[in-house]
């Protein structure tokens, strides 16, 4: 579906992508898993995985089974590590679609295993060690590590799983404090005394052993091992990106749609959290927070226009949001405003609303078209909003 007006984009720069991946390819000489969950955090998912099996990625990871289905009906034919939990009622769709399950727990295993048994139909799956995200995996820390141990190995074993590859996931590898890094440092060497306890146990390795999330693939080359695994690098946002070479793949755009001069004293948009200063130009710009312009940055931000950047002005509204023009003569009605993007960093857009850019992108919303840009050339444009079926 095409949108119809000219209201909010975002452009979704695929050249930037292959830069990126390709940047990421020379300093990395493993496989390549391009994390795309969350419809590529914001990107589409679609569209981001069908450039990285063009450019040989060896393996996408997403959150669910549904983001799997909708990428394996989109005719995406790599291997995809579903990153969550599937309820054991979707066995047969994972075995129907080929993808990979993550397993996090003894429970879990036993349920597909018990699904499968009888059958001469084999599950692939990765086992989850949780290391201190303190989040999904199984538990070998201390006193855990040998019954933890006995578990993964208890799953190797299992006819009708076919374990392929083993990994954990850092809490703080994009944090350059040394408390930090001796956490990552504990991290992946407990997660390495695990991997050659159980391949010593049952007396086979792991293929694919995998850790390295954006963090890590910047800061600790040793622990690439078989494969990384990054996200948010592979967009090109982060303190990293730029030494890296990376660059910004979606600009979230807008256009002014009404421009009007109000004398000094003149309150602007909801609670009058404005009020001008001197007689100022005021440009509408049609994004507000339903558009994933976060309302916390309303009156903290400037916008980049084609005479440089200009201050956001008075609350960002649901739909709306104002923009002060004053210094900006060559800004009229219908020219386009960067949100962020290559010329406004989301870095510091995301600091400024004390987030991270991850969110920023992850919230732009389904109302908001996405223009996939190859070769400099608008090649696919897409709505996500529900039309009858
Ligand atoms: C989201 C996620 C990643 C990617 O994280 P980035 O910080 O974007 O690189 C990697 N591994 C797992 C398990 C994840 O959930």
């Amino acid at each position: 579906m095409k949108s119809t007006l000219r209201r909010t984009w975002a452009e979704i720069d695929l050249d930037a992508l292959e830069n990126n991946y390709y940047k990421l390819k020379q300093r990395v000489h493993t496989k390549f898993l391009g994390v795309v969950k969350a419809d590529a955090y914001g990107h589409g998912a679609i569209q981001v995985s069908q450039k990285l099996a063009q450019l040989g990625a060896d393996y996408l990871a997403v959150s669910s089974i549904d983001e799997a289905m909708e990428l394996r009906e989109n005719g995406i034919e790599m291997p995809i590590l579903i990153l969550g939990h599937t309820p054991k009622e979707q066995v047969d769709n994972l075995i129907k679609y080929h993808l990979t399950q993550t397993i996090t727990c003894k429970a879990k295993a036993i349920e597909y295993e018990e699904v499968l048994k009888d059958t001469n139909k084999r599950l692939k799956v990765h086992i989850k060690v949780d290391t201190g995200m303190s989040r999904l995996g199984y538990l070998c820390d201390d006193e855990g590590f040998d019954n933890g141990v006995e578990g993964i190995y208890e799953v190797c074993c299992f006819d009708n799983l076919d374990v392929e590859g083993i990994f954990t996931h850092f809490a703080m590898s994009d944090d350059d404090s040394d408390k930090a890094k001796a956490y990552t440092k504990h991290q992946f060497d407990l997660f390495q005394r695990v991997c050659t306890e159980v391949e010593k146990k049952w007396d086979q390795s792991f293929k694919i052993k995998h850790c390295a999330n954006t963090g890590a693939v910047a800061n600790y080359p040793e622990t690439y091992l078989d494969m990384v695994r990054p996200g948010l690098l592979l967009y090109g946002y982060g303190e990293y990106a730029q030494d890296l070479g990376l660059l910004p793949v979606m600009s979230l755009k807008t256009a002014i749609s009404t421009i009007k001069i109000y004398p000094k004293g003149t309150s602007i948009s909801y609670g009058g959290t404005y009020v001008t200063d001197k007689t100022t130009r005021v440009g509408v710009m049609p994004i507000g927070y339903a558009d994933g312009f976060q309302r916390i940055l309303s009156n903290k931000c400037t916008l980049m226009t084609e005479d440089g950047p200009a201050r956001q002005i008075g609350r960002i509204c649901m739909d709306m949001s104002m923009i002060d023009l004053t210094d900006c003569p060559n800004v009229d009605i219908n020219s386009e405003i960067e949100i962020f993007g290559k010329h406004n960093s989301i870095d510091e857009l995301a600091q400024i609303a004390q987030t991270i850019p991850y969110e920023l992108t992850c919230s732009v919303s389904k109302r908001v078209p996405r223009k996939y840009i190859e070769n400099n050339q608008i090649i696919d444009e897409e709505l996500l909003l529900r039309f009858p079926r």
